[in-house]
């Protein structure tokens, strides 16, 4: 992380008194003093001292937040309402980024954290960590299409995405609703795998993603902590 970036979240102010402190030599790396302030820190294996006091590297904090259609899943946007700033405790969201890309339509479980290597790991594509997805689809899903996507969908530019498990749910007034599981995650991948089929899915919602799953009673919007177990079972 950049040393500026570090020091923001642990409460030394602004990148500019940030800055003004490395120039006043205030920085000491494993004993060296550092003047630049995009300085590539590892604070959990390096020693940092901040004008003579040693700064630890933040707690991790994890949350889940069942994403609204609307919100870009991005730290910052110039427009739009981002993911990371529905998460009101401040002082710990710092640092804190979403882990893997929704759709700004697309609703649903949307983990975010600190904890860059843990991010890294569950996005890792030879985890081939599985993505779960609600969908509605504007037109009727056949067992043909089951089979499409069980064999491996084709894009239109060639890219051949892996074995996709297609469950029908029901019908509704001539759409579909249905449940795809994925282990990839090409961008709109799963509207343009139902394109591939010539449909349209016009709603989205994760439900899971790997052994984590939505909490059924966070509204849309809402967000909690992940519990200890729910941590274990992604670490
Ligand atoms: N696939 C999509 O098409 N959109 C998402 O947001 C996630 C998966």
């Amino acid at each position: 992380m950049r040393l500026d970036k570090l020091m923001s979240i642990n409460g030394y102010g602004s990148r500019k008194q940030v800055k003004r402190l490395v120039q006043q030599k205030k920085v000491i790396i494993d004993s060296q003093v550092i003047l630049n302030e995009g300085y590539n820190v590892e604070p959990a294996i390096q020693q940092v001292l901040i004008a003579g006091k040693e700064l630890k590297e933040p707690a991790h904090v994890y949350y889940m937040l069942n994403k609204p259609n609307g919100a870009v899943s991005a730290v910052r946007d110039s427009t739009f309402q981002t993911v990371t700033d529905l998460i009101k405790q401040k002082d710990q969201a710092a640092g804190l980024f979403p882990v893997g890309r929704l759709d700004r339509d697309t609703e649903g479980l949307q983990l975010l954290t600190n904890n860059g290597q843990l991010a890294h790991q569950l996005l890792q594509p030879q985890k081939k960590v599985m993505k779960c997805y609600e969908a509605i689809v504007n037109e009727i899903v056949t067992e043909e299409d089951q089979k499409i996507f069980s064999e491996g969908i084709i894009f239109e530019g060639g890219f051949i995405c892996k074995p996709a498990k297609l469950i029908i749910k029901g019908y509704q007034e001539g759409n579909s609703i249905v449940e795809v599981s994925i282990t990839e995650g090409q961008l709109h991948q799963v509207k343009k795998m139902f394109l591939a089929v010539g449909k349209k899915v016009v709603y989205l919602k994760r439900i899971s993603m790997g052994p984590l799953f939505l909490d059924k009673k966070l509204s849309i919007g809402e967000y909690r902590p992940l519990t200890y177990t729910e941590l274990l079972s992604i670490k």
